[in-house]
């Protein structure tokens, strides 16, 4: 592999039930992909800001490599912050991408033709984690 490069994992993040009933607007089944930076919404679909607001701070470490026995690999549902909501949201690894440095730093000096400018790679098996 060539140095300048790093694995991504690409993201679902998907409405779970639970035993209590849901008071904000998410569904069961409503879900957005993370791909690199971009969260990936299909047509339609609508998602609450208060609960993307705390499910975003653990996007980046699930994109990442974790131990296996680091609980941010094991643990992968999220309660909606609305203590009177029954939301969850399963955060999955579905696929893995590869990125350069090059093509994502901010660096002035270390930067090249940023990825989005290009096809982005996926792993050839899928990549399920
Ligand atoms: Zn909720």
């Amino acid at each position: 592999m060539d140095k300048d490069t790093f694995w991504l994992y690409d993201l679902k993040v998907e409405v779970v039930g639970s035993e209590k009933p849901m008071v904000c607007n998410h569904q069961v089944g409503d879900y957005f992909l993370v791909e690199g930076e971009n969260l990936v919404f299909g047509a339609d679909q609508r998602f609450p800001m208060y609960s993307l607001a705390s499910i975003l701070p653990l996007l980046p470490a699930k994109q990442r490599d974790t131990d296996p026995h680091d609980w941010m690999t094991t643990d992968t549902e999220v309660a909606c912050p609305d203590p009177h909501c029954g939301g969850r949201f399963r955060i999955t690894r579905t696929g893995r991408r590869i990125f350069s440095h090059a093509e994502t730093t901010g660096l002035p000096d270390q930067r090249g033709v940023p990825y989005w400018a290009k096809e982005p790679s996926t792993d050839s098996n899928g990549g399920e984690a």
